[in-house]
C-alpha cells in the first residue's frame, strides 16, 4: 500500500476537483482513496510527503514510433518526404536487438516526462529482421509501462508508386496474418490490461487502398482500435487529390476509416467540413505539436476539433522527428501552438485557444479516451488503476507560482518525485528505477553507430 500526504492533486474527475493539500491511497493495482487533508494511518503502508508537490494521473502518450530512439539527429532540417527518403534505409537495417534497445530507451524518456500508458506504431518489418513486435513489447514490460502497441504496415513500395523503397513493403496476406496472429498473442480486453494491440496501416502514401479497407474489417472482426498517420502535411493533400480525386479524411471515410474505434496522428490539414464530419464519428486525433513543428508540417485546429466532437490525444511521435521524446513537452508545445495559430485576417494569434487545464486533459482522459480506456485510466479517482505522476513544484524553477497546474505547464520541466504504473514504482527521485539509465545510454549510442555503419 502507498500513501500520497499533503499533496496538490488534479484529480481530472467528473467534476475536475483539484485539492490544495490532499492524499491519494493505493492498494495493489489500484487507487482506494481520494480526499483533502491527510490520509488516514494504514498500517504497513509506504508514506510519501507530497508537500511541495502535484499529483496528476499518469499521462498518455497517443502516438510514436519507439525504433526511431536509436535513429535520431538524421535530415534535421528536412521535410517529411525528405526526411522519410533519408530514413527508410537506415530503418531497413533493424532488428531484434535494435529494436529492444531504441524501444527501451524511448519508454524510459517518456517515463521521465510523466507517461503510464505508451501507444506505439510500428510499421517497419524487414525480411529477416525477427519478431519486431515482441522485442518492443518485452521492453515495455522491462520498463513498466501500460503498453498499446499498433501493428503497423506499408505494401506500396517505390515501383507501384508509393514513397518506401520496396525493400521496407511486405507482401498485403503476409501482413494480415502476422497483424491476426499478434492479436491472438498478445491483446488482453481485461480491464487492467498492461498489453492491447491495434491494427496500423501506416499512411496514405505507404499503404494500398486494399490494405486500408482489408485492416479496418479485421480490427472490427477482432474488436480491436485502428490507428494511422493522416492528413499531416500539405505534400499528402496534393498526393491523394492527384491519386483519388479526394481529400485524406475522405479516402479514409471510404474505407470505413471513422468512428470512435479510430484515432489518426496529425490530423493537421482538414478543413471546416472534414473536422465536422470527424467530429460526428468521434474519430479521435493524436496531436504530435513538437514533431510537427520539426517538420514543418502545420500545427492541428485542436480547439475546433474539440469542438467538433473529436477526441484529441498527445503524442511526441518518432523520436527521429522529436529528438526530446518528452511528454510534458507535448503539454505546453500544443498549448503554444494552438495560441500562436493564426488565425483571421490579421495573422494574430488566439490567448483562449487552449488553457493549461485543458492541455493537461488532452494528455490524461482524452488520451485514455482515444485507446478507449477511459474507465481504467487518465484521471485520479477511486477504483480507477494506480497509474500517477507526482511533480515537485518546490524546486527554483516553480517556487512563487501559486497554480501548481500552471507551474507544471508553463514553468520549465520539474523533477518527478514518483511516477506509479498499476501501482507499481517505474520512475523515484527523476530516476528510472526498473533500468539502468547509464547502461541504457551506452547501448543506445552502439546501437546507432552500428545501424549507421551497417546502411553506409
Ligand atoms: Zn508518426
Amino acid at each position: 500500500m502507498i500513501v500520497i500526504d499533503n499533496a496538490a492533486i488534479a484529480t481530472i474527475d467528473r467534476d475536475r476537483r483539484e485539492l490544495a493539500g490532499g492524499h491519494v491511497v493505493v492498494d495493489g493495482k489500484r487507487i482506494v482513496a481520494v480526499g483533502i487533508g491527510p490520509a488516514p494511518a494504514y498500517d504497513g503502508a509506504r508514506v510519501i510527503d507530497g508537500r511541495g508537490c502535484l499529483v496528476t494521473p499518469g499521462f498518455v502518450n497517443t502516438h510514436q514510433h519507439l525504433y526511431q530512439w536509436v535513429t535520431r539527429g538524421l535530415a534535421a532540417d528536412a521535410t517529411l518526404f525528405g526526411w522519410l527518403t533519408k530514413l527508410y534505409p537506415v530503418w531497413a537495417g533493424l532488428d531484434e536487438e535494435s529494436v529492444h534497445v531504441a524501444a527501451q530507451g524511448a519508454l524510459a524518456q517518456l517515463a521521465r516526462t510523466g507517461c503510464t500508458t505508451a501507444a506505439d506504431h510500428h510499421y517497419v518489418f524487414p525480411r529477416r529482421g525477427g519478431d519486431l513486435l515482441e522485442a518492443e513489447i518485452s521492453a515495455a514490460a522491462k520498463v513498466g509501462l501500460r503498453f498499446h502497441p499498433a501493428r503497423g504496415s506499408m505494401d506500396l513500395g517505390e515501383k507501384d508508386g508509393g514513397l518506401p523503397p520496396d525493400s521496407v513493403v511486405e507482401d498485403r496476406d503476409e501482413i494480415l496474418l502476422a497483424t491476426e496472429a499478434a492479436i491472438d498473442r498478445w491483446h488482453d480486453p481485461s480491464p487492467d490490461s498492461m498489453l492491447r494491440i491495434a491494427v496500423a496501416p501506416c499512411s496514405p502514401f505507404s499503404v494500398t487502398a486494399e490494405l486500408m479497407r482489408e485492416a479496418a474489417e479485421l480490427a472490427r472482426r477482432k474488436n480491436v482500435r485502428l490507428h494511422t498517420h493522416l492528413a499531416e502535411t500539405v505534400d499528402e493533400v496534393s498526393w491523394c487529390d492527384e491519386r483519388f480525386g479526394c481529400t485524406p479524411s475522405q479516402y479514409a471515410a471510404d474505407l470505413g476509416w471513422t468512428g470512435s474505434d479510430v484515432w489518426f496522428a496529425h490530423g493537421i490539414h482538414f478543413d471546416d467540413a472534414e473536422i465536422k464530419n470527424l467530429g460526428r464519428s468521434a474519430t479521435g486525433i493524436a496531436h504530435c505539436p513538437s514533431s510537427n513543428a520539426r517538420l514543418g508540417a502545420g500545427i492541428a485546429r485542436v480547439a475546433d476539433l474539440r469542438a467538433a466532437g473529436c477526441p484529441v490525444g498527445l503524442g511526441v511521435d518518432g523520436a527521429a522527428s522529436n529528438e526530446a521524446g518528452s511528454l510534458l513537452e507535448e503539454l505546453r508545445h500544443a498549448l503554444l501552438f494552438a495560441r500562436a495559430r493564426p488565425v483571421g485576417a490579421g495573422g494574430g494569434g488566439d490567448p483562449q485557444a487552449l488553457d493549461v487545464r485543458t492541455a493537461l486533459e488532452l494528455a490524461t482522459l482524452d488520451g485514455a479516451r482515444i485507446l478507449g480506456r477511459q474507465d481504467e485510466i487518465g484521471s485520479v479517482e477511486v477504483g480507477k488503476l494506480a497509474d500517477l505522476a507526482v511533480w515537485r513544484l518546490d524546486t527554483l524553477g516553480h517556487a512563487g507560482i501559486t497554480d501548481p497546474i500552471a507551474a507544471l505547464i508553463l514553468g520549465p520541466p520539474p523533477p518527478l518525485e514518483l511516477l506509479l504504473v498499476n501501482g507499481r514504482p517505474v520512475v523515484e527521485h527523476d530516476t528510472v528505477v526498473t533500468i539502468d539509465e547509464q547502461t541504457l545510454a551506452r547501448q543506445v549510442a552502439q546501437t546507432h553507430h552500428d545501424l549507421l555503419t551497417k546502411t553506409t
